[in-house]
């Protein structure tokens, strides 16, 4: 099958690799109609995450049509349409059974690695890194489902992948991000990122009792459709003397009520700790930037909530604790619990609540991947969200494709 896979830093090549195979009873095979990559893919782009070996496939966004199933898995049948979550969960754990999907303790056949690094191992994830598993991930046409009887969601007939691809990870996770800052009706959510994660925060923040919702970027295009779409307030912090004296300002000195950091790891900033992060960064000095995260600590309104969605990977530098502290801020973060949200999401896209495929502006043929990364990680094109067919025909013959937001594509 032909597959995406990493060879290094900013290195991802199409290459045709066996087909997976059945390998335990719990186990089903998938062959994808829609992938997609993902802001967190771009930090393996990047070369920002240990662990990756040349050659492993990525992505962990995917759905499609299971081709066979391993004997214990009685909930599927072939033929079936399924969107696969991100995380890997077995169902019948300590964690699983709390509705704490992302933290399964079966998942990760390197969990050792994990525990290392974090002291324990979250679940197994698809297409990201040994450390997490080392599975092989869903950019290519076939893909292993570790424990199907439990992930997969069906999907009914009737319905086009692009509105329900997302249940694979960020629609749930923008959710997750607006959920867990316990908004109160009337609430003030600001946004940091309006990435496709950012996007889906916004519409979350509004669906669980938001009053308004102000976004944080610096990309036209993303801020253009937070605006539009999102119904946000939006600050371009290129644009701005300071993030946090125009979110001052717009509250009335309280600050948000809520903040949610849908950036992590790899913040770009204009200000001194943000250029401080990058220099460290680069002289390994430290893992992650987490400009963001300080930021929305420091604007939060005393007593308030920060959720963190967007990754982070390591160890984190001059995070403003005694601000938190003395705030008497609550933090709440994690990758999303997955399984517990892919059911009520599908129904609010099902009974036209949501659309979720107004993120994506790029479609493209598994071959093109390798663009698609660039241009995804550069924002050229006004990218905001790619979207890879293992079914288009991709060998260098280009349609023009309609963007879900009114961009076009045209190659
Ligand atoms: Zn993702
Ligand atoms: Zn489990």
């Amino acid at each position: 099958m032909r597959a995406v896979c990493w060879n290094g830093k900013t290195d991802m090549r199409v290459e045709t690799v066996p087909d997976p195979e059945i390998l335990n009873a719990r186990d089903a095979i998938v062959k994808i109609t829609s992938t997609a990559i993902c802001g967190s893919d771009l930090h393996l782009y990047n070369g920002f995450m240990p662990s990756l070996k040349k050659g492993d496939i990525l992505g962990h966004e995917f759905m499609g049509e299971v081709v066979e199933l391993g004997r214990e898995v009685k909930n599927l049948k072939v033929g079936d349409r399924v969107v696969v979550p991100f995380t890997i969960a077995c169902g019948q754990c300590f964690f699983c059974k709390k509705d704490l999907w992302s933290l399964c303790d079966n998942s990760n056949p390197n969990a050792w690695m994990a525990e290392k690094l974090m002291g324990h191992s979250p679940s197994g994830l698809f297409g990201y890194t040994h450390m997490m598993g080392g599975y092989a991930g869903g950019q290519a046409e076939y893909a292993r489902v570790p424990f199907a009887d439990v992930g997969p969601l069906k999907i009914p007939d009737g319905i086009e992948d692009e509105k329900v691809l997302f249940l694979s990870d960020i629609f749930p996770t923008g959710y997750f991000g607006a959920e867990n800052c316990d908004i109160e009706p009337g609430d003030t959510v600001a946004v940091w990122g309006c990435g496709p994660v950012g996007q889906f925060a916004i519409q979350s923040a509004w669906m669980l009792g938001a009053g308004r919702v102000i976004a944080i970027d610096r990309f036209p295009e993303r801020l253009l459709l937070a605006q539009t779409w999102g119904r946000a307030e939006v600050i371009d912090y290129e644009e701005v003397d300071s993030v946090l004296d125009v979110l001052k300002d717009m509250t009335g000195g309280l600050g948000p009520d809520r903040c949610i950091d849908a950036v992590g790891m790899e913040a770009h900033g204009i200000t001194l700790d943000a250029r401080y992060d990058k220099v460290k960064q680069t002289a390994r000095l430290a893992t992650d930037r987490p400009h963001v995260l300080r930021e929305a600590i420091m604007a939060c309104r005393k007593g308030g909530t920060v959720s963190i969605v967007g990754v982070y990977g390591g160890l984190l530098d001059k995070v403003p604790m005694g601000a938190a502290m003395n705030k008497g801020l609550t933090f709440k973060m994690g990758q999303t619990h997955m399984h517990r949200y892919m059911k009520p999401l599908l129904e609010k896209i099902l009974n036209g609540e949501i659309d979720p495929s107004r993120v994506i502006t790029h479609r493209l043929g598994i071959d093109e991947a390798p663009w698609g990364y660039k241009t995804f990680r550069d924002k050229e094109d006004d990218c905001i969200k790619v979207v890879l067919k293992p079914d288009f025909d991709g060998h260098g013959h280009h349609h023009p494709h309609h963007g879900g937001n009114g961009a076009e594509y045209v190659a």
